[in-house]
Order: structure tokens, then C-alpha cells, then sequence
């Protein structure tokens, strides 16, 4: 503990500019898989408590005061979301969930489209399903291209400039990797994809409550967000739509009751809907401080990891990547044997939808890892409740478990 790297900043301005409650010892296992899930905000749940069992009236029930309340209730949060990303409320289209979101953009718009315009373009670094979606425009006949990214994960501009043209209907590029956090460009995208009169879509679950959205500068013309990534609940999302539904270039996915300008049909999900606003609300209040926080504590752990063994790198960009994010490649080391080495805290490897498989992340081979170091990455995401303690107890055990894999000498895939 003697010769721990100092976090430079007391822990008491650290702690306490959060919400969180303060405690003398962590609890285990430590949680570091921000980017998979976050927790619930407490005062997201307790905004939504009323909408299970007193407010639980059907929000289309326009006729009666109890279906208005829902309704008024709907219409709030989707003010609270609307003014986060800087879109009007008309724009914000309720889902299911970013994969529904991104679904509902991509063969939406790509489906609805004029018939010279097949073609859709995506990162190699996207989400599955955002790569899935377009796999599946492919085997229907429309053209399929990814877009290369450099070794940093930023979006190869160049190549962007001779993939889109005028048969491209719509171009997909993440705002933040849900893996090595990388943060792109969105508004220098745009240019390059509406001048080619294309649409450009952006999966922003991962920056919701990050870094700041705003759709006008950004130039966007579809947005998806996710609840549960921005300590919402699960099982709700958003499509952010320019213009909103009415003028909306998509065809749905979801056909029924009409529900969300006929984009996306289905009784309401009032209480997450809610939960999402209350979410929003925090995140527009406090990202600003939980971002110079989480930053630090993010700086500090690399330099715990880093001066307690050699041999550790950082995958992608350094300057443009999200603040809780730590991409971080062990030579020598297996990722899986170094987790399973450590069940106090709880790491992944890659995306929580590539752990399991056996090839490696898609995401660390389009920046150019090799199987090897991609298998030798651990994805370290902290967030709104992680405690100094805790982090330096996952930084040390970390240090530990290297040691002993490489110790062994088996380490090496
Ligand atoms: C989590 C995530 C998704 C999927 O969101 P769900 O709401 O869980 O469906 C999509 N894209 C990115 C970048 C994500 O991190």
C-alpha cells in the first residue's frame, strides 16, 4: 500500500460529488462491467414505484383521468430525454431497448428508402446488433460495407469518403465503443455522409450520461440510446428521429395499435419510460462532475495496474475515449484465466455478447490486435457508484493475479 501511485485529489471531493452511499469497506465482488449494464439510480426507482401499482393505467387510454395521468406521465419523461440530447419531443420514439433501436433505424430507413439507394455502410467496431441488422439487409439483397477503423478505433475518414456515395441510403458509426470507449467524430461524419445525401444513424448507448449529445451540432438523423446504461432500467430505449415520426424515413418494424406516430407499436412501457426521464434528469445535472470524477479514478487505476506489473498496454484511443473506460492488453496473460483468477471482481473480456464464443472480439481484431492480444485483453468499465477503495482493492488484485498466471507460465494462449 506504501508505494501506491497517488490519486492526487482528496477522497472526500472524489466521493463526494456523486450520489452514492459512502461505506468504510467495498462490497464484493467489486463491480467494473459499467459498459455492460449500470445499476439502477436509486432515484430512478423510486420515480417509478408509483407507475406499478397506482399509475398503471394503459398511456393510449386518452378517454379516462387515470389513462391521462400515464399519459402526462409518458409525456414528461420523453421532455427530460428530448432535452438531454438536444432534440424536441416530438423526435424521441420509446422502444424496447438500444438493440431494437438500432434495429428499427437501420432496416427502417434502409427498407423505406428509394430504390437507387441500397446500399448500407457500418463501423467494423459496432455492436452486433447493429452488424447483425445489416448482415440480415444483405442476405435480402441490399449492399453491406464496413467501414475500417485505424488503429486508435477512430473511424478511417478517407476511406468513409470513398465508401459513401449516391446508392448509399444510410451509414451507421457508434458515438462511444462499448468496448475500448472510443469516441468519434459524429459531427465531422456527418459532413463527409450528407453529402452523398445519405442518412447518418448513431448508436449512442454508450454516451448517454458520459459526454454530452446534442443532436444539431452532431447533425444526426437517428440516435439510439438505452436506458440501462445510464443507470435506467432495462427493457427501455430510445430512437431519437429528426423531425419526428410523422416525417420519419422508416418503415416499422413493430405494426399494432399505432402507438409512437405508428413507428413503433405496443402498450407503453410507462414505468421504465419513467425511469428513463429521471435518468436523463440526473445524468443532465450531474455529468459534468461524475465525468472529471470518474476520469481520475480511471487515470489512477492505470497507474496502480502499470506500476504493479510490466507488460500491460492500452487498446485504442488515449485522448478520445470515455472517462469510466480502461481497455487494458496483459502480455502473457489469458484474460479469461486472469477473471477466473479473480472472483472478487467482476471484469469482462471483450462485449458481454462475444464472451462465451470462442473467436475473439471483432472490435480489438479491426484495431489490429492479433487473436493473441485480443484473448489477452481485459474491458474495465467504472461508473457513478464505483468507490476509491474498491477500485485500488481490483487494481491490486489484478497486479496479483498477472503475477501468479505468469508465474505458472501458462499464460500464453
Ligand atoms: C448495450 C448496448 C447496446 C444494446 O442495448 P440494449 O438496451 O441492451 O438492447 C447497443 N449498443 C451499444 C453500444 C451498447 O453498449
Amino acid at each position: 500500500m506504501s508505494n501506491l501511485p497517488s490519486l492526487g485529489t482528496s477522497s472526500a471531493a472524489l466521493a463526494g460529488t456523486v450520489h452514492s452511499a459512502s461505506r468504510a469497506t467495498h462490497r464484493e465482488p467489486v463491480y467494473l462491467d459499467y459498459h455492460a449494464s449500470t445499476p439502477c439510480d436509486p432515484r430512478v426507482v423510486e420515480a417509478m414505484l408509483p407507475f406499478f401499482i397506482e399509475t398503471f393505467a394503459n398511456p393510449s387510454s386518452s378517454i379516462h383521468a387515470p389513462g391521462r395521468q400515464a399519459s402526462e406521465a409518458v409525456e414528461r419523461a420523453r421532455a427530460e430525454v428530448a432535452q438531454t440530447i438536444g432534440a424536441s419531443s416530438g423526435e424521441i420514439i420509446f422502444t424496447s431497448g438500444a438493440t431494437e433501436s438500432n434495429n428499427l433505424a437501420i432496416q427502417g430507413a434502409v427498407r423505406f428508402a428509394p430504390v437507387g439507394r441500397r446500399k448500407v455502410l457500418a463501423t467494423a467496431i459496432e455492436h452486433k446488433c447493429v452488424l447483425e441488422s445489416c448482415k440480415w439487409l444483405a442476405s435480402q439483397g441490399y449492399d453491406f460495407e464496413v467501414i475500417p477503423v485505424g488503429e486508435d478505433g477512430l473511424v478511417d475518414l478517407g476511406a468513409l469518403v470513398d465508401l459513401v456515395d449516391e446508392r448509399t441510403a444510410l451509414v451507421s458509426v457508434q458515438a462511444a465503443s462499448n468496448e475500448i470507449g472510443t469516441i468519434q467524430p459524429i459531427a465531422e461524419i456527418a459532413q463527409v455522409v450528407h453529402r452523398a445525401g445519405a442518412l447518418l444513424h448513431s448508436d449512442a448507448a454508450q454516451a448517454l450520461g458520459r459526454i454530452p449529445i446534442d443532436v444539431g451540432s452532431w447533425s444526426v438523423d437517428l440516435l439510439s440510446l438505452s436506458g440501462h446504461k445510464c443507470y435506467g432500467p432495462k427493457g427501455v430505449g430510445v430512437l431519437y428521429v429528426r423531425g419526428g415520426a410523422r416525417s420519419a424515413p422508416l418503415e416499422p418494424l413493430v405494426f399494432g395499435g399505432g402507438q409512437e406516430g405508428g413507428l413503433r407499436s405496443g402498450t407503453l412501457n410507462v414505468p421504465g419510460i419513467v425511469g428513463f426521464g429521471k435518468a436523463c434528469e440526473i445524468a443532465r445535472e450531474e455529468m459534468g462532475r461524475e465525468a472529471i470524477r470518474l476520469g481520475r479514478l480511471r487515470d489512477w487505476f492505470e497507474r496502480i495496474v502499470q506500476s504493479g506489473v510490466d507488460g500491460v498496454s492500452r487498446n485504442g484511443s488515449f485522448a478520445r475515449r470515455l472517462p469510466g473506460n480502461s481497455s487494458l492488453r496483459f502480455d502473457r496473460v489469458d484474460a479469461e484465466a486472469l477473471i477466473a483468477n479473480l472472483p472478487q471482481v467482476a471484469l469482462s473480456t471483450g462485449s458481454a455478447c462475444t464472451s462465451g464464443a470462442l473467436e475473439p472480439s471483432h472490435v480489438l481484431t479491426a484495431i489490429g490486435l492479433s487473436r493473441e492480444q485480443a484473448y489477452s485483453t481485459v474491458r474495465v468499465g467504472i461508473g457513478r457508484f464505483t468507490m476509491e477503495d474498491e477500485l485500488e482493492f481490483a487494481a491490486r488484485g489484478i497486479c496479483d493475479a498477472v503475477q501468479k498466471i505468469r508465474s505458472i507460465g501458462n499464460g500464453t494462449n
